[in-house]
């Protein structure tokens, strides 16, 4: 569980451990797939898959679907914002999340709008179980609160990307996982 929605449960920690958790904030984060009726990267830009850097503020990278090439329709990312950028974005109604997507578009692919169909956008800092894309050390908090949650508490250990050093990467939640499944192994077998 996220350390961003563990804080907001009430639990028995100790005040030590209460104050680890809330020592790591959480990255705001967003994206939309945008689902076109046509694929005209592919058919007018030969594009096949890969990302569109733009220095568009609140969209950063559009990126373009390395699957189903030449088929009819596509879904692509129209933006994928952190910090502000992504607070900013979220503030706005899903519809409204669109205009500003399309709109932006527009400026890399003329036409873009006309081909779009629907969509579906994410704000994780806004989804009740996430609260955050992924947890965000400093070397604060790598020193002080770090070392205290990999040890867990009574009976609880905590696992997952924030208790590694690969935050906001699956590798690093399954890397935190065989770390506490070692843990787990040593106190039984004490
Ligand atoms: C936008 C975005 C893009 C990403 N892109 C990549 C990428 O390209 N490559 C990559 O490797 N990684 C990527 N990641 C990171 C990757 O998704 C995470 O590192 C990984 O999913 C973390 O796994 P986890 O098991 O630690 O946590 P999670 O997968 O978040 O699992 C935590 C689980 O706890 C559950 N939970 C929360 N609250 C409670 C509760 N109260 N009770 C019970 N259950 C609860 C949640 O529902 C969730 O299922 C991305 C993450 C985001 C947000």
């Amino acid at each position: 569980m996220p350390l961003s929605v563990l804080r907001m449960i009430d639990t028995d920690f100790s005040d030590g451990m209460k104050a680890a958790i809330k020592a790591v904030p959480y990255a705001p984060v967003g994206k939309i797939g945008l689902q076109m009726k046509r694929r005209f990267w592919e058919e007018e830009d030969h594009i096949y898959g890969g990302h569109v850097l733009t220095d568009l503020k609140g969209i950063n990278t559009i990126s373009l679907p390395s699957s189903g090439w030449q088929q009819q329709k596509g879904v692509l990312l129209g933006y994928y914002n952190y910090s502000l950028d992504a607070i900013e974005v979220s503030a706005l109604t899903p519809q409204e999340r669109v205009e500003f997507a399309l709109d932006a578009g527009e400026k890399i692919f003329p036409g873009y709008r006309s081909h779009y169909e629907s969509a579906f956008s994410v704000a994780w800092h806004r989804v009740k179980y996430s609260l955050g894309g992924w947890a965000e050390w400093n070397e604060a908090s790598r020193q002080d609160a770090y070392p205290k949650l990999l040890e867990g508490e009574g009976r609880v250990l905590l696992a997952g990307e924030h208790l590694s050093y690969l935050t906001g990467w699956q590798a690093g939640a399954i890397e935190s996982s065989w770390q506490q499944v070692e843990r787990l192994h040593r106190r039984a077998s004490a």
